[in-house]
């Protein structure tokens, strides 16, 4: 059965070098929406609690949130990096709170100390999907993901195949030592 969330995530990029309106700089509130496929665990009778999935994919993706997105080839980035090293913003400002962890993978690497997400590949949907099901892969059961921006859409499926150990009392997963890091349980 699969257990599934909804995020949403306001941001800005831009398709450089693409040849219609959407090589201008523009900003979407794109839906994330992630499906989790395991087994009920009959403790909690869920697949996983869906607050729980939200919290892990927020967790990293609020990187996305209030943020510019913009490919590593674009020429924007060394001039927005520019005027944001000007205004003293580039590292930081005691107003930018909303930080998840900084990460790096193939497709994404996440500055959050000045709202920056810089892609390899144009974040369309698509490039979307790829990116979060890469960092997320190791951390849920992902069943699919899909991803909506504007009038554009797109959704991809995935082989769930990790082997989760979850609580019974609460339903999230147990860590490598069978404790659940929540209510304490441990695994007999
Ligand atoms: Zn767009
Ligand atoms: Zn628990």
């Amino acid at each position: 059965m699969r257990s599934i969330t909804t995020l949403e995530l306001q941001y800005a990029h831009r398709f450089y070098n693409f040849k219609g309106e959407a090589q201008y700089l523009h900003g979407h509130t794109g839906v994330l929406t992630i499906e989790v496929e395991d087994s009920v665990e009959p403790g909690v009778n869920m697949v996983f609690p869906c607050n729980e999935i939200q919290k892990t994919a927020w967790e990293v993706l609020k990187n996305f949130d209030h943020a510019l997105i913009l490919r590593e080839d674009d020429p924007l980035l060394p001039a927005v990096l520019k005027v944001y090293e000007e205004q003293g913003i580039r590292n930081g400002a005691p107003t930018n709170k909303m930080k998840g962890p900084a990460f790096k993978t193939e497709l994404a690497t996440a500055y959050p100390e000045c709202r920056l997400v810089v892609t390899k590949e144009t974040m369309t949907v698509e490039g979307m999907i790829k990116i979060v099901y890469d960092l997320l892969k190791d951390k849920l059961n992902i069943a699919k993901i899909t991803f909506t921006s504007g009038v554009n859409a797109g959704s991809a499926d995935f082989k769930p195949d990790k082997k989760i150990d979850r609580c019974p009392w609460c339903g999230i997963a147990l860590n490598e030592n069978g404790v659940c890091p929540k209510c304490g349980y441990k695994k007999k």
